[in-house]
Formats: structure tokens, C-alpha cells, sequence
């Protein structure tokens, strides 16, 4: 049995290896590669991928798998933890026939095309057959992983595994009735102060220098990591000991590159912090979506736009810009970073406004899977659903039902594990503050590690060891909940709106 163990670890500890190529390749290409060399990649990928895919799918690891489940499929410890978290990738894999994931993979590639096409000259009909053909055919897979559950349950497996669709509507009915009026009564305040502040000339250099010295503050370790400028901002890991984080500059927009890297110093430093023991597993991962999201959030949010962290930060801000900023200080920098204001585009959105964007997109993939909208009525479903919750008309559909990259790629389901991330965020939050005490205190000190040492003993070490509902069970003794997040918005805009 011990050398069944041996040689099962070895295996996964090649697939590893190798996914963390396939991932250093993925990094070069979006920060680094010539233009010419995108057929070339393109080809490196796929072959990478097969290989990775082969190993993970081998009949070799079948069998080691089958043997070693006997012992340890139940047992409460790492190898527990390994042999379970690779039958459940096993098994996931081996219910999509062959030829229908090569027929997903090439429609997906033509739908993203036709989107990216699509969008940049707002033409919405021809994106149309690539949409219904995403739709159809993730409502294949979901048929092929789990007919016997609501096709968005056998979707949400890959993104938020014991998470139910009867969970995400009734999380969010209560945040919907809760978020509504706050965004009208703030909206009948009128504003205070002079936004356009933000929108002053901010040098990208400077941007970025103050963005790592907030970040490696946090607990972002720059040894085992590094920041570089992309179109879209993401993070990578390649192992422990190497996760970068990517960012976007605007020099005349200070907030983007600043939160956006708070945002990904968030993800990275889960990467950055799962356990020793974990390295060269499928372990060695932040736990599935909303974990993860829950971590970004709490950085960029619950920490980088709280009046505490402005009161520290702000000073050394203004040694950046000052002449951009000479007339600023934290408290008004605190109502500057917090503005609620409806806007078309997600990504932009505030804090509370966001779930809206969230909420629109959920519902509306629902009623399509449960065949209560065809896909052509989209546009239409899209914009009135914008007037009710946020009382604003998209102009066009770049601007609407074309802006995510998500659903030209069949990624549904996703959606709502980014405003659970939002709600688990507080949740995390609100149970450290029990243990460690005067969090605000801290941060108004610039004092970051007890939360990360938190974070890192309750969440971050364990990396797939635990599924999300496990995890979020032992970290905060409760299911996920949104209460302590409703009670965060409404603390928190009801004083910054005067409400
Ligand atoms: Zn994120």
C-alpha cells in the first residue's frame, strides 16, 4: 500500500509540474509575448493540455485510485483529503463523452471570437447562434455530469462544489430586498463631494510603487511573486513559492490600477499561503470560487475601503501625488474610494451596486436553462431588469448583455460566486475581529498580520482540503450566511450617506 501511495503522489506531483508550466506559458502570453508568437502558443497550450489531460485521465491512476480508496477515501487526513479530491476531478472528467468535449472546446474558441467581434461593433444578431450554442451545450454537459439535479446545480459543481441553486436564491431574495432601497435612499441624498478628484493625472509609475508597498504591507510576499500590467488583471499561480498578480494603469483614473491590485494581492496571497504539505498536489488550491473571491474581497474592500486603512494610508498617498491630491485628506479620500452610483458596467461597479449586476445575470441564466426565455430575448430581459434594479437603460448592447467575457465562453453558474464572495468575505471578517479584537485599531495601524496569520490558519492552509461548506463551517462555526454582510452595508453607507 505504501508503494501504491508512493507512486500515486509521484503521479499527481507530475501533473502538477506540468500544470504549473501550462501556467508560466499563460503568463508569458498575456504579459510578456510578441504578437507573433500567439499560433505558436496557441499549439504549446493545446499539446501541454493533452498531456496534462492524458495523465489525469489514465487508466494507471484509475486503477491506484480504486486501490487506495479502501484505506483512506473516508480517513480524516491528507491522504484522505488527496484520494478524495481526485476522484471527484476523475469522475467529473470521465462523464463528458470524448467527442462532445472536443466539439464544446472548438465552439467554445468560435463563440469567443464571435463575441469579441460582436462586441466591438455592438451587433448583438450575429453573437446570437454562438450564445444558444453556448447555452445548449453547457445544458448538455449538465445533462452529461447530473440528470437528475436542476441543470445549474451540475454547472455550479465546478465553481462552488455543495453549493445549491435553492441556497443562491434565497441569499439572494434577502440581499435584493435589502440593497434595492439603499441604492434609492443614497441616490436621493445627491452628492457631497467632488469626485472628479479621482480623475486628476495620477503617473502609472507611482501607481504601481504604491500599490506593492500597500500590498507587500498586507502580506503580499514580493519574493515569491511579482506585478506586471495586462489588459485584463488577474492572478497565477505556479506554485507556493511563485504566484503573480497582473493590474491595469489609467493615469487619469486613480482607483482601478489601486483596487484592483488590492484585489488580486487578495487571491495571491491565499495561493501564497496554502500549506507546505500540500505543494505538488491538486490540494496545493484556494478552495473552488467563492473561497477564493471572498479573499480578493476582503482585501480590496473590507480592508483597502475602510476608514481606518485611509487613515494610515492616506499621508503616504499624498507623498505620491501631491500635487493631485493637495487639497484631499483621509476622510474625504474615504467618501471618495465608497461612491454608490448605478452604472452599466459590473466590473466598475461600487459595493453595493455590484450584487445587482450579479443578481440581473443570475436570474437571467436561470429563466434560459429553465426554458422560461429564449436566448434571442436576452438583450431585452437584460435592459429591463437594468431599469429595475438600478433604474438605468444600457444605451447599447456592448454596454449590456455583451459586456462579460463569461457567457461567450459557457462559464454560467459563475456569476454568483462572485457576490458570495462578498457575503463570505464579512463573514470571515466579523468572526476574526471576535478572535483577534480591535481589527480597526490594527488597521488604522497599518497592522495587517493577525488578520493574515487568521486567514492563514483558518482558510488559507488548507487549500482543497476541505469542501466549501466544510471550510466556511470550521472557519466561522456557521453556514454561509448574509447576515453580517447586510448589516456591513447598511452600518457602513448609512453613516457614509447620512442616511
Ligand atoms: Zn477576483
Amino acid at each position: 500500500m505504501t508503494q501504491n501511495l508512493e507512486t500515486f503522489k509521484n503521479l499527481l506531483a507530475e501533473i502538477s509540474d506540468l500544470s504549473g508550466i501550462a501556467s508560466v506559458l499563460s503568463w508569458d502570453k498575456e504579459t510578456q509575448m510578441p504578437r507573433g508568437g500567439i499560433e505558436t502558443r496557441a499549439v504549446q497550450g493545446a499539446t501541454l493540455a493533452r498531456i496534462i489531460h492524458q495523465k489525469g485521465t489514465a487508466s494507471a491512476l484509475k486503477e491506484l485510485l480504486t486501490q487506495l480508496e479502501p484505506e483512506f477515501a473516508a480517513q480524516e487526513s491528507f491522504e484522505g483529503a488527496l484520494v478524495r479530491q481526485v476522484r471527484r476531478d476523475f469522475d467529473r472528467k470521465s462523464k463528458l463523452p470524448t467527442e462532445f468535449v472536443a466539439e464544446f472546446s472548438q465552439a467554445r474558441a468560435r463563440s469567443s471570437n464571435a463575441w469579441q467581434e460582436a462586441r466591438g461593433k455592438n451587433d448583438f444578431k450575429t453573437f446570437l447562434p454562438h450564445l444558444e450554442k453556448m447555452f445548449e451545450m453547457a445544458a448538455k454537459a449538465a445533462n452529461h455530469y447530473d440528470s437528475s439535479v436542476h441543470p445549474f446545480d451540475a454547472l455550479l459543481f465546478d465553481y462552488d462544489p455543495g453549493l445549491k441553486t435553492e441556497d443562491i436564491r434565497g441569499i439572494f431574495a434577502d440581499l435584493r430586498s435589502e440593497t434595492v432601497p439603499l441604492v434609492k435612499a443614497i441616490a436621493a441624498k445627491g452628492e457631497t463631494v467632488d469626485y472628479s478628484i479621482l480623475k486628476r493625472h495620477f503617473d502609472i509609475d507611482k501607481q504601481k510603487a504604491f500599490a506593492l508597498e500597500v500590498s507587500q504591507a498586507f502580506g503580499y510576499d514580493l519574493n515569491r511573486g511579482r506585478l506586471d500590467p495586462t489588459a485584463h488583471p488577474f492572478a497565477i499561480n505556479f506554485s507556493r513559492d511563485d504566484v503573480r498578480m497582473t493590474t491595469r494603469y489609467d493615469p487619469n483614473y486613480l482607483p482601478m490600477a489601486m483596487f484592483g491590485t488590492f484585489h488580486e494581492a487578495g487571491h495571491a496571497m491565499y495561493e501564497q499561503n496554502t500549506g507546505e504539505h500540500l505543494r505538488r498536489t491538486p490540494l496545493a488550491r484556494g478552495c473552488w470560487s467563492t473561497v477564493h473571491e471572498s479573499q480578493s474581497r476582503l482585501w480590496e474592500n473590507l480592508v483597502g475601503r475602510s476608514r481606518a486603512f485611509w487613515q494610515h494610508w492616506f499621508p503616504k498617498l499624498q507623498t505620491y501625488f501631491p500635487e493631485s491630491l493637495h487639497d484631499v485628506d483621509a476622510q474625504m479620500m474615504y467618501k471618495l474610494v465608497n461612491r454608490v452610483q448605478p452604472s452599466l458596467i459590473r466590473v466598475e461597479a461600487d459595493e453595493i451596486t455590484y450584487n445587482l449586476h450579479i443578481m440581473l445575470r443570475f436570474e437571467l441564466e436561470l429563466a434560459v436553462f429553465e426554458g422560461n426565455l429564449k436566448v434571442s430575448d436576452l438583450p431585452e430581459a437584460w435592459n429591463a431588469k437594468m431599469q429595475d434594479y438600478l433604474g438605468i437603460t444600457p444605451p447599447d448592447d456592448a454596454r449590456g448583455v455583451m459586456q462579460d467575457v463569461h457567457w461567450s465562453e459557457a462559464l454560467f453558474a459563475y456569476f454568483p460566486t462572485y457576490s458570495l464572495g462578498n457575503i463570505l468575505s464579512v463573514q470571515l471578517l466579523e468572526t476574526a475581529r471576535e478572535n483577534l479584537g480591535d481589527l480597526n485599531g490594527m488597521f488604522a495601524a497599518g497592522e495587517y498580520a493577525p488578520l493574515l496569520g487568521w486567514l492563514r490558519e483558518h482558510v488559507h492552509q488548507h487549500g482543497k482540503t476541505y469542501l466549501p461548506p466544510d471550510l466556511i463551517a470550521r472557519a466561522t462555526g456557521k453556514p454561509l450566511t448574509a447576515k453580517p454582510y447586510l448589516a456591513y452595508l447598511e452600518n457602513k453607507f448609512s453613516d457614509l450617506y447620512g442616511l
